[in-house]
């Protein structure tokens, strides 16, 4: 007979989220798993065709760490901050040592659908491409992980896009940021450096504009940052030990959809613990203002709030010759609030929508990403349920639950950019299934839950989907659609009401559930379905909230799945 294990299971992509969800599998016994990139090398974001020169990552070290491989130190200790590269390194060592034979490289997955007639419409039929030989192929999976990230696909509005930039016969160059790299490689291999961008202006106030443009400024390049809002930035004078930074202490003051202890239900719905919770947030956002240099009239002070939204830059500390320090050595210039309305007509200029027109032999886009999801038709799409849905009920939801002290006033979202300010439905339950599709077992999403702590939330997400495609009868689920849906509009509408201005811009191939600051309880939610241990940092009635979670406690979360199903 064949069994779950012998079919065979698509995983499309081979970022973290896609590698660490074929590891599990492979060892859970599935024997015929296939990763799908279009890339040539493993990492997604961080794969060596996308790392460019500058790029630091955004999380304490170790967040980005799975639990079968340690990680090699930082290469510039002191700040305790990975950069691009060693990322890339980690992704392909544990690639070369785990998945060695399992990842198809430089093939496009161009569409997927379910086989046409009814009798067989079990499994997922795959369009794919062969980008090295131009080949076209119809491969059938039985399962299908969707890996494809939410930093894939770039977002760039229309009026500054490359058809509107030959239409104006524009002279320089006008780039997304994701292909900063390559323009890079462009530039040496013509010979030139980056001196030949000109003057520089980056539209975006975001992480990737930062980290471009400091790259640049310490070229000696003459760079401009426009942006409307910048994000909300974490920094201390030294380094926050780990039981403050690798700890439940500041999901525990962000506040999760349930309260579980005692301590959390007094920070949240109680007044002395609503002020001294905010308290704590406006403190940390002035000492990393102050850390960071960024002055009282600094357009950095107009950033996305720490608490109410999950836009942040965790900068730890003040580096030299980061973007910070390079704006208050007056080498980066900041023109804020504003946004870019057109390409200029003259061919070298940018126009603000305040009528401000300025110079730019190089535009570079940091707009951000759009879904990754467009590889799925409409009616795909409708009968798998990963389509968008307006809902009352949400708005409804969020009136009735979640009376939170702290959530009282909330920002006005219009203040944020939401244009529509609309409510909506993204079904996907837990952030892992679709909720129309939870009884066909057969299709998972890992990377679209938002969080700070990638390496533990992948990992645990990949054991639940492991659960889910073994219809492991510990794993805890609705068991009817409606319950699945109803379970999936109560959490937007919690997102909703918890990150209002999060509506603004959501993308929902990685944000289809928000677990910002509050993964851990995220994950002890998911733990708890699988039937496992929770809290596994432990501690005492005084000391759990301080106790550093490490990746290790969940190295041993595949044993003890299959120790409860043999029992
Ligand atoms: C410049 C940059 C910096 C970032 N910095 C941070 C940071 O510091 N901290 C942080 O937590 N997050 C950061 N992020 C967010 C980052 O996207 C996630 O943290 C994480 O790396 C995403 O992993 P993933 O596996 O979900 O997706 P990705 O790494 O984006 O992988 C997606 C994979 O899917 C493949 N794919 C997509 N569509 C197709 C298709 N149709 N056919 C074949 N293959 C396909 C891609 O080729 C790729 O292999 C950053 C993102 C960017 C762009």
């Amino acid at each position: 007979m064949v069994t779950p294990l012998d079919q065979p299971i698509a995983i499309l992509g081979s970022g973290a989220a896609g590698l660490i969800t074929a590891y599990t599998l492979i060892n859970d016994g599935f024997s015929n798993v296939t990763i799908l990139t279009k890339d040539k090398s493993p990492g997604g974001v961080w794969a060596d065709e996308r790392v460019y020169p500058g790029l630091t990552i955004n999380n304490v070290y170790g967040e980005f760490r799975f639990s079968a491989l340690p990680m090699p130190p930082p290469q510039i200790p002191t700040t305790g901050r990975l950069s691009g590269q060693d990322m890339c390194s980690y992704m392909r060592i544990f690639a070369d040592t785990f998945l060695k034979g399992n990842i198809r490289y430089a093939v496009e997955v161009k569409k997927i659908y379910r086989p046409g007639s009814d009798e067989d419409k079990i499994g997922w039929l795959f369009d794919v491409e062969n980008l090295e030989s131009g080949e076209l192929q119809i491969l059938h999976f039985s399962r299908v992980v969707l890996c494809t990230g939410g930093c894939h696909v770039p977002f760039i509005p229309s009026n500054l896009s490359l058809p509107t930039a030959h239409r104006k016969e524009v002279k320089g160059h006008v780039f997304h940021s994701s292909k900063f790299r390559s323009q890079l490689d462009l530039l040496q291999s013509n010979g030139q450096d980056v001196k030949s961008f000109g003057q520089v202006v980056i539209i975006g106030g975001g992480k990737s504009a930062q980290d471009i443009a400091s790259y640049l400024a310490s070229r000696e390049v003459r760079v401009t940052v426009v942006f409307e809002r910048a994000d909300a930035v974490l920094a201390s004078p030294i380094p926050l030990p780990s039981f403050i930074r690798r700890s439940r202490f500041l999901s525990i003051l962000a506040g999760h959809e349930h309260l579980d202890t005692r301590l959390e239900r007094f920070l949240h719905t109680t007044r002395v613990g609503a002020r001294l919770t905010h308290f704590i947030w406006n403190t940390i956002t002035q000492i990393s203002y102050y850390t960071l240099g960024i002055h009282r009239k600094s357009p950095l002070r107009n950033a996305h709030s720490l608490f109410w939204d999950i836009r942040t830059n965790d900068e730890g500390i003040l580096r030299s010759e980061n973007f910070h320090d390079l704006v208050n050595k007056g080498r980066i210039e900041l023109v804020s609030p504003a946004r870019a309305k057109a390409l200029g007509e003259d061919g070298c200029s940018v126009v603000l929508e305040d009528g401000r027109n300025l110079e730019a032999d190089t535009l570079i886009l940091a707009t951000g990403y759009t879904s990754s999801w467009d590889i799925f038709d409409e009616r795909t799409s409708k009968e798998l349920g990963l389509d968008r849905h307006a809902s009352s009920s949400a708005v409804e939801n969020s009136r009735r639950h979640w009376d939170y002290t702290t959530l009282t006033n909330p920002p006005d979202i219009r203040a944020n950019g939401s244009q529509t300010g609309q409510e909506w439905i993204n079904p996907i339950y837990r952030g892992i299934v679709p909720a129309k599709n939870i009884l066909n077992h057969d299709f998972a999403i890992n990377g679209a839950v938002f969080t700070t702590n990638n390496g533990y939330s992948l990992e645990v997400i990949s054991h639940w989907i492991s659960s889910y495609f073994l219809r492991d009868p510990h794993l805890q689920l609705p068991e009817t659609v409606e319950e699945a849906m109803e379970s999936s509009k109560r959490n937007a509408a919690w997102i909703r009401k918890r990150h209002p201005s999060a509506l603004s811009w959501i993308n929902p191939s990685y944000s289809s559930n928000l677990a910002f600051w509050t993964w851990p309880q995220a994950m002890d939610d998911l733990l708890r379905d699988m039937g496992l241990r929770t809290v596994r940092s432990g501690g005492n009635w005084f000391t759990w909230p301080f106790k550093v979670i490490k990746i290790d406690e969940i190295s041993t979360l595949g044993e003890e799945r299959r120790r409860r199903w043999q029992i």
